[in-house]
């Protein structure tokens, strides 16, 4: 297959494995004193144990898994919050599959559809778009979530829905942006990172620029990169020979799929769209300033916050985390997921305690799904 083979080749790795050793030793890294590499996206971490690079590469090197999870860093009360939208009679809850089964302080959606609310599982907004049409008599709402790789699409679906004079649908908008938590976490004094792996999906539609902050502000390398196993091991050897030759820049290892400036379509329909929140409350990393969308005044009759009187139009709610959960340290990588007290034992997929449990980009879902569950046993 194009452009999966030949990053999946056992030789090429092998050659790249050896140039990471060679790095590291000559920059002094060691399993004691390792440079701390934080691949930002969920994609990525699933993508490093499922080809096992985390053994792989040198022993200096540790992969510190970043918040890169929309369905994980999403607070409680946005779980909550839409429960209680499905809940409201006459409403059809649109969702993708991921957010099914995140736990809300009551319910999770899953759980909130077997006591009677009606919540479809869709694959685009554009599905949620057409039960719309198809349901004038009632209000179908789409639970719009992640970060910049799915907010063109939500933003397509609001543009199409204004365009056609449908007033039975909206979004519940839970898009959030990438660089601003990064931001976030060089900011905090216990967060030890050298370098980044950049998601390839989300910087397909905002380019590479938007990271150029984090060499030139903080000093730290940063590689963008694609999700096949040599993908990532270029990528980890790049950030290395940064380090190693005193250099600081945003380097593009997936530029077969991501241009510099990224898509100016979606680029200009997030910008038609949406407005920044003041602030948003992301789980384990409190407010962050700017790094929440909404949907702007000249859209708003497809707000779902709007439309039903939630959200943090009716002032933000906190929500405790449940106890004994670690989901906040496993999720901005200060822990790793089987350093939880719950993992395996109050925490496992058929029973989630936290969505890095359930989601298909959630650091404790990949830790289980790739050998974790062998280390709880143990
Ligand atoms: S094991 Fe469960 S409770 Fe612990 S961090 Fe992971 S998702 Fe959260």
């Amino acid at each position: 297959m194009k452009y999966a083979t030949e990053f999946r080749d056992p030789k090429a790795a092998k050659a790249v494995l050896a140039a990471i050793a060679r790095t590291a030793d000559a920059i002094g890294a060691t399993r004691e004193k390792p440079v701390h590499i934080m691949e930002i996206c969920g994609g990525h971490t699933h993508a490093i144990f499922r080809y096992g690079l985390d053994k792989l590469v040198h022993e200096g090197v540790e992969f510190i898994h970043g918040p890169g999870c929309p369905v994980c860093v999403l607070p409680m009360s946005r779980v909550d919050e839409c429960v209680e939208i499905a809940e409201r009679p006459g409403v059809i809850l649109t969702t993708f599959g991921d957010a099914m089964r995140v736990p809300g302080t009551k319910r999770s959606l899953l759980q909130a559809k077997a006591a009677g609310a009606d919540i479809r599982m869709v694959y685009s907004p554009l599905d949620a778009l057409e039960l719309a049409r198809r349901n004038p008599d009632r209000e179908v709402v789409f639970f719009g979530l992640g970060f910049e790789t799915t907010t063109p699409s939500t933003a397509l679906s609001i543009q199409q829905a204004a365009r056609e004079g449908l007033t039975n649908f909206s979004v519940f908008c839970n898009h959030i942006t990438v660089p601003e938590p990064i931001k976030a976490l060089l900011d905090d004094p216990d967060m030890l990172l050298d370098g980044f792996i950049g998601p390839g999906h989300v910087s397909m539609v905002i380019g590479t620029h938007p990271y150029d902050f984090i060499a030139r502000d903080y000093g730290k390398p940063i590689a963008v990169a694609g999700f096949e196993p040599l993908d990532l091991l270029q990528s980890v050897l790049m950030v290395l020979r940064q380090i190693a030759e005193g250099r600081a820049e945003v380097e593009n290892q997936y530029a077969r799929v991501v241009p510099e400036h990224g898509n100016p379509v979606s680029l200009a329909a997030i910008e038609d769209v949406y407005e920044r929140r003041p602030s948003f409350e992301w789980r384990g990393l409190g407010e962050i300033d700017a790094s929440g969308l909404r949907i702007r005044e000249k859209y708003r009759a497809f707000d779902a916050e709007e439309k039903f009187g939630i959200g943090y139009g009716a002032g933000p709610r906190q929500v405790a985390e449940p106890e004994g959960c670690a989901c906040g340290a496993a999720m901005t990588g200060r822990i790793k997921p089987t350093a939880c007290p719950q993992f395996g034992r109050g925490c496992t997929p058929e029973m989630p305690l936290g969505a890095l449990m359930v989601s298909s980009e959630g650091a404790c879902a990949a830790y289980w799904q790739y050998g974790g569950a062998r280390a709880a046993a143990e």
